[in-house]
Parts: structure tokens; C-alpha cells; sequence
């Protein structure tokens, strides 16, 4: 079985350099291929330009295409796979945003999905398509993304289409992504293309069966979930059995909350252990090519950014690990550090738990017993304080401060290895800026009061 990492770069796209130092490793920890989420990064050309670096939408500068041939090149000389992955439907909020494809939009007040009955759709995703087809002549595999479609038939045009088509909504997305699998079968007949598989899990087998997709692609069944909470079912095998080739997507970073700083290798350990039961229990209905472990950098275009790779990589050996030796226990596959020389980006994996530890430290002090029974809005605005005992949260601020613009700096610094000017800028400003400032508040507060004389009445 393939075993892939999914890199996704909308939200610090990694720096060539770092990036090469990563696949050394998965190319050591036993992956085999790699799947490039590329979003805006992507240096998508002609009347596309603006949707991608060239433009530098995304603030990283990244990528050149004489980048992204680099990153193609160094995976292959790696012995890995490279797939292209290219959203076609949902999650186009890096396109439709742009004034200039507003009118595809479903629904006008959001960017994220694709308008499948306008003829300009079709023509704006094969334009990206081709741009990244061109980009690797040689590929073997290609994903066309298509998750998460959370607009369906809303427009006119496509209210119209459904209205008269066989199965209302569903043929809507159905059509499309059948016109461009058949476009992909056209340019690259023997290349195998993979979709993601949540809008096909409602649509009956007969209706699978009878769109012929399943000739055309290989979906992959993703499930983030720890194994308590882990389900994918035995109808979704039997409805799938109209596909010849299966994937499973499982997730080492970016699955555990929208704006999470650390990835628990557990928690993530325990969704590959529910895939690899899952994958073992239906080994004769479904014909399971790979699994792509899947590492989120935003849940959505608009998300902030979540884990970061760096602190990610223990909890990537670790779910590697496991699909090489399931059959071993998994409390000695779990690491949650890594040899120094085999920890690509160590310095900001350090700080960041640093930093996660003082963050909790700032909090029980900004919303502890002392602000709280010393030092509140109240006694604050009514300048009823004593200075012995506000002396104290003076003491702590101050270091807790310190620490903080330590770490501030350091990271710039760190940062700057891995990724591009805009990621590392948004990481500081929604991570440890609005920290500094209200501890910043706070310490002056603390330590103006402090050096008052303790006050005879609150001022009414
Ligand atoms: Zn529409």
C-alpha cells in the first residue's frame, strides 16, 4: 500500500530548502509519495495569474515555477511520488474571492464553491488544471480535491438544470466532476485520478454505478477521527465497490481544532490504528491502494493557520510508523520527540512548546484569583487598590513579558528558515502579539498601582 503525506501549503508553504530536509526524512520514515496541496502557492499563469504566486496573493512569495520544478525534482529523487492535488468545485475560496471570478460563485456572499452550471466554470478549472499538468508531464496521479461542497444548487442556472436533471443536485456535481475526469482522461489517459469521497457518501450505489465514475477516479475516504469516534461503515464499502481502486485519508496535524499550536501524537496515532482496523476488516470489499496522511495547515482558506509542521514531524514518524508495523504495540511506535538530527525545524517545534507552556501561565494570570481579587475593572476604574498586594502581579507580568518577546524573537527568527514573510508574520500576530499586549496592559497597570500609596476610599 501507498503510503502519502499530504503537504498542505495554504498556510506556510515551507521554504525549499526546509521542504528538501522533510522529505529526506518521510523518504527515511518509509513514506512513498508525497500529495502538494498547492491553493495560492501554485504560479498559475496567463488570466490566472492573480489566483497564485506570480501575483503573490498569498503574501509568502512562493512559488516560482522554477520552485515548484525543484520540489517536483527533489521528491522524485527521492524515490517518492508526487501528486498534484487542484480543488475543482469546493474549497475555491483562493479563486472566487478575486473580483474577476466573483459571478462563478454558488452563493454569492461566500467564495467556497464553484457554480458547476456555468460554462465559465468549467473553462476556469481546466485552465488550472492544465497549469499544473504542465507543470509535471511525467505524473502518474492526480487529485482533483472536490470535498466539502457546502452550496448546492442555489444559483438560477443551476436550480434551472437541476429542476430537469434525473437527480436534481446530486447530477449537478456528478456532471462536473465527470467533465473533468473525462478532460483528464483525454490529456493524460493512463494517469490515475483520486477525489476526496465526502460528497459521494450520500449518493446510492445505483447512481454511482450508473455515472460510470467509478471508471474514472479513486476516491479517497477520509476519517480524522480518534478510534471512540471513528466510522465509516459497511454500506459506504458496498456502495464503493463500483470503484476498482479505494484510498483511505487519515490525518497527523491539523485535525485537532482550528487554531491548535501542538499535535498530540496519541490522538493522531489513535485515528491511523481505527484506519488500519478499518482498512483490515474490509480487505475484501474494497481494493485499498494507499492511504494519504493527511497534514492540515488551515481548516479553510480563511482559517488561521494551525499546526505547524515542525512541531508536527514526531506525530508524522509516529503515524508512518504504525502503517509499516501495525501489528506492533502502539504505545512503542509513539514518539513524541525525535533525534535532534532527524527533526527538521527543531528550533521553532522548541519555542512553540515554550511558548505553549507560557501561554497557559499568562492566561492563569490574566484571569486568575490575583487580577481578580486585587487588581479588577473595578477597583481598577475606582482607584481602590493596595500596593503590597498588586506588587506581586507587577513581578510576574514582568517576567511573564519578558519571556514573551524572547520567544517573539526567536521564532521571527526561526520562522524565517521554514517559511515565507506573511505566514510567519500571521503566526506572530495571532499567537503571541495579542499575548504580549494584554500582559503589556496589564504589567503597567500593576506596576503604576504598585508604586501608589494603598487607597483610603474607591473613588464613586
Ligand atoms: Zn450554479
Amino acid at each position: 500500500m501507498h503510503r502519502i503525506v499530504h503537504l498542505d501549503f495554504k498556510g506556510a508553504p515551507l521554504k525549499v530548502q526546509y521542504l528538501d530536509q522533510v522529505l529526506e526524512s518521510i523518504r527515511q520514515w518509509g513514506a512513498t509519495g508525497v500529495l502538494l496541496e498547492w491553493e495560492d502557492t501554485f504560479p498559475y499563469s496567463g488570466e490566472l495569474s492573480i489566483i497564485g504566486s506570480i501575483e503573490n496573493c498569498n503574501g509568502d512569495h512562493m512559488y516560482t515555477m522554477d520552485e515548484v520544478q525543484q520540489i517536483l525534482q527533489a521528491i522524485k529523487s527521492k524515490g517518492l511520488e508526487p501528486i498534484q492535488l487542484v480543488q475543482t468545485i469546493g474549497h475555491m475560496e483562493f479563486v472566487l474571492k478575486h473580483p474577476a471570478f466573483r459571478e462563478l460563485r454558488e452563493e454569492p456572499r461566500s467564495p467556497a464553491v464553484l457554480c458547476p452550471t456555468k460554462p465559465k466554470s468549467l473553462h476556469l478549472v481546466k485552465a488550472m488544471i492544465q497549469n499544473a499538468l504542465d507543470a509535471q508531464p511525467d505524473a502518474k496521479y492526480f487529485h482533483i480535491g472536490a470535498d466539502e461542497v457546502w452550496h448546492t444548487a442555489i444559483c438560477e442556472d443551476c436550480q434551472r438544470k437541476a429542476s430537469v436533471s434525473e437527480h436534481k443536485a446530486t447530477s449537478l456535481f456528478l456532471d462536473h466532476i465527470k467533465d473533468l475526469l473525462i478532460f483528464l482522461k483525454m490529456q493524460r489517459p493512463k494517469m490515475n485520478v483520486l477525489m476526496w469521497d465526502d460528497m459521494l457518501r450520500a449518493i446510492g450505489f445505483e447512481v454511482l454505478e450508473k455515472s460510470n465514475i467509478g471508471k474514472l477516479v479513486e476516491p479517497v475516504v477520509w476519517n480524522y477521527n480518534v478510534a471512540e469516534h471513528f466510522f465509516v461503515g459497511g454500506e459506504l464499502w458496498r456502495n464503493y465497490r463500483i470503484f476498482p481502486k479505494v484510498w483511505a485519508a487519515s490525518a497527523f496535524k491539523g485535525a485537532n481544532g482550528s487554531c491548535q499550536m501542538l499535535s498530540p501524537v496519541s490522538r493522531y496515532m489513535s485515528n491511523q490504528q481505527a484506519w488500519i482496523r478499518e482498512v483490515q476488516a474490509n480487505a475484501d470489499r474494497a481494493n485499498f491502494t494507499g492511504v494519504i496522511l493527511t497534514g492540515w495547515s488551515r481548516f479553510d482558506h480563511y482559517a488561521t493557520l494551525c499546526e505547524l509542521l515542525p512541531v508536527s514531524l514526531p506525530a508524522l514518524y509516529s503515524c508512518l510508523s504504525i502503517w509499516i508495523h501495525p501489528n506492533d504495540s502502539i504505545s512503542s511506535l509513539t514518539h513524541e520527540v525525535l533525534p535532534e538530527n532527524q527533526w527538521a525545524g527543531l528550533a521553532v517545534a522548541r519555542a512553540v512548546h515554550s511558548l505553549v507552556a507560557l501561554r497557559d501561565r499568562a492566561n492563569q494570570l490574566l484571569h486568575g484569583d490575583a487580577v481578580s481579587t486585587w487588581l479588577n475593572p473595578w477597583q481598577v476604574e475606582r482607584g481602590y487598590t493596595c500596593p503590597v498586594q498588586v506588587d506581586g502581579i507587577a513581578g510576574t507580568a514582568n517576567e511573564i513579558l519578558l519571556n514573551l518577546q524572547c520567544l517573539e524573537r526567536e521564532l521571527s527568527a526561526q520562522l524565517s528558515y521554514i517559511t515565507g514573510p506573511r505566514s510567519a508574520d500571521e503566526w506572530i500576530g495571532s499567537n503571541i502579539t495579542p499575548l504580549v499586549s494584554k500582559v503589556s496592559a496589564l504589567h503597567r497597570q500593576a506596576a503604576r498601582t504598585a508604586t501608589e500609596q494603598p487607597s483610603v476610599r474607591p473613588v464613586l
